[in-house]
């Protein structure tokens, strides 16, 4: 091969031929680093005729600077990589980026000086530098990521490095992983248990693709369960990724697994210091490491030997992704799967309606756990009328669920409230002229967080002190909070039980790895009474003592009345209501509504999964929505309103008119004004036979747009704002 087509990473580019230097060897993945004016580009060598562009002169290709020393990426990965950017019309660059994500595995030195603490103490002590070298024990990594935990300047930091307060060491970048033991600590299995492990281990040692849908209730031991593949897979020395839905819940996993298979899984998410992330992204490009429990993200990184994928969780919308790519990592496992030919087993105890159905046409194999684990019961439900049961203004807790807390906390058990609301309260006004504080770049209103003394925007992350006098009409001291958030309620809560240990549960107070270990354990320990939380509370954790979970609000998911509304209340419910009487105590659930007739709401309360599924799929058909047909969302946007809108009309006019392809809009987005930019908004909807995606791009490269306008592209959508 004498000369290749890269791709290279920078969506800008197309690919890009070169030549390649006489003794330098490559081949279809390789990823090599090229010159481009008077720079370089990485990219990856790309197999012949699949990227499109025409043939450039063999006397003007430049050559090839050198080839990165990483495995080649895979075949099956090169084809995941071409699917992802064409199913989700996504620039082949930026998924590609996603795959080469730790730019430090890349090449650079194998060894690099972090610090820590010495041991010793300065000649002068300053508040800083006690605060500090309080927050640096146990610590090492680079001056940088020091300052960040400890909050203060790298400054301070090296003035302490100076003093030999903090020393330099010398680490390994690729110091090798413990090693599990598949045969570690086996668990007993239920029957159920096992001949659903059964079947997951014959398909890891098939090494054919199968989807597998695991449909086990709250408690039934999903988890166990697929650790029997999974150690199938290690006594095969292949390598296994588990996909859970948030950083929280990987805690919970972690100590699982490690009783388990005797050491720690290879872990990745966005908060890992770079130095752990290019560790992993090497250990996991070379088959080191064994398995990886991770983000969505960690399904593009490049296995060298995947036996098996676990998507846990699955009916969980924060495996999609609502930035850049805007990718399903659901779906695109089962893809990765497929390419790769290996078993994927999605697990949740309220599958998608798009999993249901296609486990229904026999697409995924369906694996039922019907009934707890060491036989617990399923949690007695029942619905608190609001009409009927009105807590006094300014309070959400209605007299039952009132009474059940207090029936717990004196049997000594434990409380969990749900309320899918960070923050004090949803809406700030002026006592004297009524003005509601508003985010200044989006259309949302700006929560107050009294824990943090903030208001902030959950869109922009904008964050403010609360004024002392309102910016309208000047009156001070004036600020009336509208409506609960968590911290409301909890303080509800301490007024009418003052005794109670309340802790509030939201990714603002448990949003790292260490946090969210440290509140498992108070509430193992027994150190907490009530958790009032948001959704991160529903999923994953097994609290034994934990025997009422009260549903604050369960109309509130149902109000943006969007395609998903009614299956993610139903979900989100079921959820939380699993976090119930997972011990040897029965549990009880409350659900407060105001609309108990509610299908969702009656389906709940009778737990009748099969009912609301049912009715949920023939409004889906009627509506021509997943799994029946699919929705896009383009979404035009500019810093400008008038360019943003004059651009989606402009864009309207040229539209294909297709039987099988209904276009929608535009129409100001639902959130019109996001980070300073103005949206319009397309929705799309396409029958299963129309081909919705070379409809759309051929669609859009027609048009041209001004520089300052941005269009996106979602296809199967799960936020419709
Ligand atoms: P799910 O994820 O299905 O809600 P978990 O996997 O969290 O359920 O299991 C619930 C609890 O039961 C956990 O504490 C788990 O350790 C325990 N458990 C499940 N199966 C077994 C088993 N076979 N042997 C021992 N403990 C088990
Ligand atoms: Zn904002």
């Amino acid at each position: 091969m004498n000369r290749v087509r890269l791709l290279v990473l920078n969506a800008a580019l197309g690919p890009l031929d070169y030549s390649v230097p006489e003794g330098m060897a490559v081949e279809p993945g390789s990823v090599v680093v090229a010159p481009l004016g008077p720079r370089t580009v990485t990219g990856i060598v790309w197999d012949e005729g699949r990227l499109p562009g025409t043939e450039v002169d063999a006397s003007k290709l430049r050559p090839l600077r050198e080839v990165i020393p990483v495995p080649p990426l895979s075949a099956p990965l090169r084809r995941l990589i071409e699917w992802t950017a064409d199913y989700y019309c996504a620039a082949l660059a930026s998924v590609a980026r996603m795959v080469l994500s730790s730019g430090g595995a890349l090449g650079g030195p194998t060894t690099m000086t972090e610090y820590r603490l010495s041991g010793g103490l300065p000649e002068r002590m300053t508040p800083q530098r006690l605060a500090a070298i309080e927050a640096l024990d146990g610590e090492q990594g680079t001056i940088r990521e020091l300052a960040g935990i400890a909050g203060v300047s790298e400054g301070v930091l090296r003035g302490l490095v100076n003093q030999g307060v903090i020393e330099p060491v010398t680490v390994a970048i690729d110091r090798p992983y413990p090693i599990a033991d598949p045969d570690y600590d086996q668990p007993d299995l239920s029957p159920d248990q096992q001949s659903v492990a059964d079947v997951l281990v014959q398909a890891v040692k098939a090494r054919e693709f199968a989807p597998f849908l695991i449909d086990g209730v709250t408690g039934s031991g999903k988890t166990e369960t697929y650790f029997e593949p999974v150690a199938q897979a290690l006594r095969m020395g292949r390598q296994v990724l588990v996909l859970l839905p948030e950083i929280a819940l990987t805690e919970n996993f972690l100590s699982r697994f490690e009783d388990r298979f005797g050491a720690a899984p290879v872990q990745w998410h966005s908060s890992l210091r770079s130095t752990e992330r290019r560790r992993a992204w090497r250990a996991i490009s070379e088959g080191s490491a064994q398995v990886v429990v991770g983000a969505r993200s960690a399904l593009f990184l490049p296995y060298a030997d995947l036996g098996l994928i676990v998507v846990d969780e699955a009916h969980e919308i924060s495996f999609k992704q609502d930035d850049g790519v805007r990718y399903n990592a659901r779906d695109v496992s089962v893809m990765r799967a497929r390419f790769e030919r290996l078993p994927v087993v999605l697990a949740s105890a309220t599958p998608a309606l798009e999993s249901l159905h296609m486990a229904s046409t026999g697409t995924y194999t369906k694996l039922d756990l019907p009934s707890r684990f060491g036989g617990a019961q399923l949690p007695d439900i029942k619905l608190v009328d609001l009409t009927q049961e009105k807590p006094p203004s300014g309070r959400w807790l209605a007299a039952p669920l009132i009474a059940g807390i207090e029936a717990r906390l004196e049997a000594g058990e434990q409380v969990l409230l749900f309320l899918n609301r960070r923050g004090y309260a949803p809406l700030t006004l002026c006592r004297n002229c009524g003005h509601r504080f508003k985010c200044p770049n989006c259309s949302a209103w700006l929560v107050e967080h009294r824990l943090s003394a903030r208001l902030a925007c959950h869109h922009c992350g904008l964050e403010t002190k609360p004024p002392d006098a309102c910016p309208e009409c000047g009156e001070g001291d004036c600020l009336v909070a509208c409506g609960p958030g968590v911290e409301r309620i909890a303080d509800e809560v301490s007024a009418l039980f003052p005794d109670a240990r309340v802790a509030v549960a939201t990714s603002d107070t448990l949003g790292s790895p260490e946090r969210a270990a440290q509140f498992i354990a108070q509430v193992r320990e027994g150190a907490i009474d009530v958790i009032v939380g948001t959704q991160l509370v529903t999923k994953g954790f097994h609290f034994p003592e934990l025997t009422l979970v009260g549903v604050v609000d369960a109309d509130l998911g149902l109000e943006g009345g969007d395609l998903r509304a009614a299956e993610r209340t139903y979900s989100q419910v079921a959820q939380v209501a699993g976090r119930a009487g997972r011990g040897e105590k029965p549990g009880e659930v409350l659900i407060q509504t105001r609309h108990p007739e509610a299908p969702v709401i009656a389906a709940l309360a009778n737990g009748d999964r099969d009912a609301f599924y049912a009715a949920e799929t023939e409004a889906r058909r009627d509506a021509g929505a997943p799994p029946f047909g699919r929705w896009a969302a383009i979404i035009i946007s500019s810093e400008d309103e008038r360019e943003a809108r004059e651009a989606a009309v402009r864009l309207g006019d040229t539209r294909p008119h297709l039987p099988d392809i209904h276009i929608l809009g535009p129409a100001p987005a639902p959130l019109a004004l996001l980070r300073g930019r103005y949206r319009y908004r397309f929705l799309v909807n396409a029958r299963r036979s129309a081909n919705l995606q070379d409809t759309l791009r051929e669609w859009l490269d027609r048009q041209q747009f001004p520089p300052g306008v941005r269009v996106g592209v979602d296809v199967d959508p799960y936020s419709f704002v």
